[in-house]
């Protein structure tokens, strides 16, 4: 069990959630659709322009946010955060050998999947979704449009849609951030001062990444990088509020769709350290 496989799981259980998303999106549109037919139509199948049908369009908000999470989809919540969980242990396992205090873990851990659970489970996640439905309401209500078009609209509207976007950077990128805070506790408290910043290659690894995978450095050196981002000399994909301090859990960022930073910082000893890396140290008067 290593820090590498820890990654590899949390990849794992974020890529599982982002289909569960999906999934949801897909058996939800019918029943959304399907909130068309409470609306006040006339003889032709249209939909009135009336005041009372805007103004159902509450009630059909509140049905929506009230059903949207059905029993599968709460057990794709319940198997992400095991995911976490299995993540956690798996670090703490690979850390051991650091003395790392297990409790802190836990604590670090528990926090990780309270914030995610909170997310998931909580449907101003879903305020784009549920913006969409309101407009396309909204829309075929002043415009007298065809119920069934309307129907189909949202129908279509919903399957593309899915979770905030900023929403799902964070579930994306929470198994790792999480084992990166981790990492930094243990670390700390063995007073360790080398890092591999470890990954493996995807697509869209960010060219700041690129530049420091599997290079060794000096935890100076990630000060620094978290220095230089305070500083206004960031990257791009960073995340807003990188210092010398939450470098160690924001690393790299997130951005766009998939394209959260799922690099880690693996702790080593000074014998596992390349004579390349030690003497790139070593001219920053980092190491003797
Ligand atoms: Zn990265």
């Amino acid at each position: 069990m290593s820090i590498e496989t820890a990654r590899g799981i949390g990849d794992e259980a974020a890529a599982a959630m982002d289909k569960e998303v999906e999934a949801l999106m897909k058996r939800a549109s019918a029943r959304i659709a399907a909130e068309v037919s409470t609306l006040d139509t006339d003889a032709l199948g249209r939909i009135k322009p009336t005041a009372a049908n805007i103004q159902h369009i509450n009630a059909i908000l509140d049905r929506v946010s009230a059903t949207l999470f059905d029993d599968k989809y709460v057990e794709a919540v319940t198997r992400y955060l095991n995911g976490l969980t299995r993540v956690s242990g798996t670090v703490s396992t690979a850390l051991k050998s650091l003395g790392a205090d297990d409790a802190l873990l836990s604590v670090i851990a528990r926090r990780a999947k309270v914030g995610a659970a909170t997310q998931l489970l909580s449907t101003s996640s879903y305020r784009d979704l549920l913006g969409s439905v309101s407009a396309q309401l909204i829309n075929g209500i002043v415009t007298s449009a065809d119920a069934s078009a309307v129907s189909l609209g949202l129908t279509e509207a919903v399957d593309a849609s899915g979770i905030d976007r900023a929403v799902k950077s964070q579930i994306d990128s929470a198994p790792a951030a999480m084992q990166r805070a981790q990492t930094a506790a243990a670390s700390e408290q063995a007073g360790i001062v080398f890092y591999r910043f470890q990954g493996r290659p995807i697509a869209t690894t960010r060219p700041w990444c690129l530049a420091r995978e599997g290079k060794v450095w000096h935890v100076e050196e990630i000060r620094e990088w978290g220095r230089e981002a305070a500083a206004g000399k960031g990257w791009d994909g960073m995340i807003e509020g990188t210092n010398e301090q939450t470098i160690f859990t924001y690393l790299g960022g997130w951005y766009g769709d998939r394209a959260a930073c799922r690099h880690v910082l693996v702790p080593v000893l000074p014998s596992r350290v390349s004579p390349e890396d030690m003497a790139r140290m070593r001219a920053k008067g980092l190491v003797d």
